[in-house]
């Protein structure tokens, strides 16, 4: 688990009880008469610009509320939904696999409608943003379409692809009542042991920056205030994926013209695209934390690239900062933090940050900056007007066509390594021993970011796995399961599932690339046996897979392809591939990391891909 920096119980009640005083006293000393914010208010009337709605709005608030107008807390936080209304708290988001008790379509929008009405009943009624993470699909809900994760979409390289699947995802999403989306991550991964490798669509700059577009262009549809509009998140800003060693969380050592050359330019694509939001990294440049540095978030976000959306921290990280939690808050608001992910502890936050501005530490300007981006957002997205969910989409959620789109996905994003003796496609009317325990595995095709936050293995939510879509392409009478590969009749063809179980963040950071004992012991095995060897991997990252490629007659990449198997079946019964490789892939352990460009020589290069 991340360190939380844990504040002993016994401290948070005795902080409370002053806090408790403090916070009204000084809403008694701000606050005018409710009966002031009826229907007359101007920032109430959607017939005037935004700015000046903003500007009403941020007048007639107390520092308390425009404190708690920067703070999102995580719903499974939110000890007692009625802060909602005291303190008029900005956002709530769902971490992965925060969800609702009935996750289902209706489960997510009727309680994110009634964390709403509490919001609304608020001095000024502010509506909240709910936020959660649809980073291939929306994820977290059961029955959802999940379609490949970034690298995939990277592999399949079109942006007119990535654009409607990130449509798709918002319509799924906005329907639950999620009104922001943190993604697209615009990663450019440098180093496979990264355990967020997969979230990026390409160690290649300049595929990112054409996909990370195309996903903002999705997401976010004909722009704020249309319906199915899903405020997009572009993160983590930045070199999140070129951090030594490929560490998580870790330090990016490179210079300023690496960092502008290689982890820049997604940013420009989205920022250009409309980019709404763009979270920072956990990451640090030369030993500073992102969350902190005013050269990052400020000078060269704002005032040379023009972004003017919302900067949300991520999750915690503000808290990695020096300092005690006035000083990080202090830092991370100057550096240029509009939005607060606490994810918890949010009556501390909130005090905290009305103390800086009463002792004088903070400009009030820097924290009306914050709220009036914040404010912006809200008003220009039609929130104040239509805060209810729109549910109207609910009917694409999982639909066919979205499977048959996430199918279309799969099949276009696997790549073709090796096909001796044009083993595929397989032949009509053979016999197909299958083995191997991912085949029948929905939970390791979707890996993490799917139900829960690190994904699990099994039946996790609805789709179909390789064996299935094998078994219903080709005959069930054709098809043999046998994890170990002990087939019970002669078959023409043995096909092996082998790959990682599934991670998320830095619990998917390695040492190694090996496959895992078992599926090399697999691919041994039958590679000894008389029946020509199809292996299919299933990773979020090239493999260290020298040895098994060798074995193999035909080998396949099939990233993390989420839901929709029956796209793996379309390749294997022929259609042809033309995925290519968003990464280089290397030979041994030794050559990680390797990227193009570099002066090594490995295994298969950047775009490689055979067809038939
Ligand atoms: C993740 C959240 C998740 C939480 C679980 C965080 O680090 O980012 O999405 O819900 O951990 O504890
Ligand atoms: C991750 C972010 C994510 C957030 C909320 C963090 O741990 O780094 O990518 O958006 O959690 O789940």
């Amino acid at each position: 688990m991340k360190a939380r920096f844990p504040i002993p119980l016994l401290t948070v009640l005795i902080l409370s009880i002053p806090a408790a005083f403090l916070l009204t006293s000084c809403d008694a000393r701000q606050e005018p008469a409710a009966a002031a914010f009826g229907e007359t208010a101007a920032y109430r009337d959607a017939a005037l610009p935004t700015q000046e709605r903003v500007a009403d709005l941020l007048s007639l608030m107390t520092l308390q509320e425009k404190a708690a107008q920067t703070a999102q807390v995580a719903r499974d936080y939110l000890n007692n939904p009625g802060d909602l209304r005291t303190y008029g708290i900005g956002s709530l988001l769902s971490g992965g696999g925060s969800v609702p008790r009935s996750n289902t379509p209706e489960g997510w929008a009727d309680m994110i409608d009634s964390y709403q009405k509490r919001a609304l009943e608020s001095r000024l009624a502010i509506p909240i943003l709910y936020a959660a993470d649809a980073v291939h699909g929306h994820n977290n809900l059961v029955g959802a379409t999940i379609f490949p994760h970034n690298i995939g979409l990277g592999a399949a390289g079109d942006e007119e692809l990535v654009e409607r699947i990130a449509r798709a995802t918002a319509l799924e999403t906005v329907a639950t009542g999620v009104h922001w989306n943190f993604a697209p991550c615009a990663a450019v991964p440098r180093d496979e042991r990264w355990g967020r490798t997969y979230e990026g669509f390409s160690e290649d700059t300049e595929l990112t920056a054409r996909l990370t577009a195309a996903a903002v262009r999705g997401y976010q549809g004909g722009g704020p205030g249309t319906p199915g509009f899903l405020l997009a998140t572009v993160k983590h800003f930045v070199a999140d994926g070129g951090t030594a060693g490929g560490v998580d969380q870790g330090d990016f050592t490179g210079s300023a013209a690496e960092l502008r050359e290689i982890h820049l330019p997604p940013y420009r694509a989205a920022i250009d695209a409309g980019a709404g939001s763009i979270m920072p990294s956990f990451s640090s440049w030369r030993g500073n934390k992102v969350h902190g540095s005013r050269e990052l978030l400020t000078d060269l976000l704002r005032t040379e690239m023009g972004f003017s959306g919302l900067v949300v921290s991520d999750w915690a990280a503000v808290r990695q900062l020096p300092g005690d939690a006035s000083d990080q808050i202090l830092a991370a608001f100057e550096a240029g933090v509009d939005m607060f992910m606490l994810p918890d502890g949010h009556e501390q936050f909130i005090r905290q940050t009305v103390e800086l501005v009463e002792d004088g530490r903070m400009a009030e300007a820097v924290l009306d900056r914050a709220v009036r981006r914040i404010l912006t957002v809200k008003f220009d997205m039609g929130l104040f007007e239509n805060p209810m969910a729109d549910r109207s989409s609910t009917g694409t959620i999982g639909s066919p066509a979205h499977r048959e789109l996430a199918r279309e996905a799969v099949r276009r994003s696997a790549v073709l390594l090796k096909n001796d003796g044009e083993v595929l496609p397989l032949e009509d009317g053979i016999r197909i021993g299958v083995a191997g325990a991912r085949a029948d595995d929905l939970g390791s095709q979707c890996g993490g970011w799917t139900i829960t936050w690190q994904g699990k293995t099994g039946d996790i939510t609805e789709g179909t796995t390789v064996l299935e879509a094998l078994m219903e392409r080709l005959g069930a009478d054709k098809v043999e399961y046998s994890e170990s590969g002990d087939f019970n009749v002669p078959v023409d063809i043995v096909i092996a599932v082998v790959g990682e179980t599934p991670y998320a963040e830095f619990e998917g950071d390695r040492e190694s690339l090996a496959l895992p004992d078992s599926d090399i012991q697999l691919i041994d095995r039958l590679a000894a046996g008389p029946a020509p060897l199809v292996t299919l991997l299933i990773s979020g990252r090239p493999m260290i897979v020298t040895d098994e490629l060798e074995l193999s007659d035909a080998f396949l990449a099939l990233w993390l392809p989420g839901t929709e198997g029956a796209g793996v079946a379309d390749i294997l019964a022929g259609t042809p591939p033309t995925g290519r490789l968003p990464h280089s892939w290397p030979a041994s352990m030794d050559q990680v990391p390797v990227n193009d460009g570099d002066r090594q020589e490995p295994l298969f290069p950047l775009g490689y891909g055979l067809s038939w």
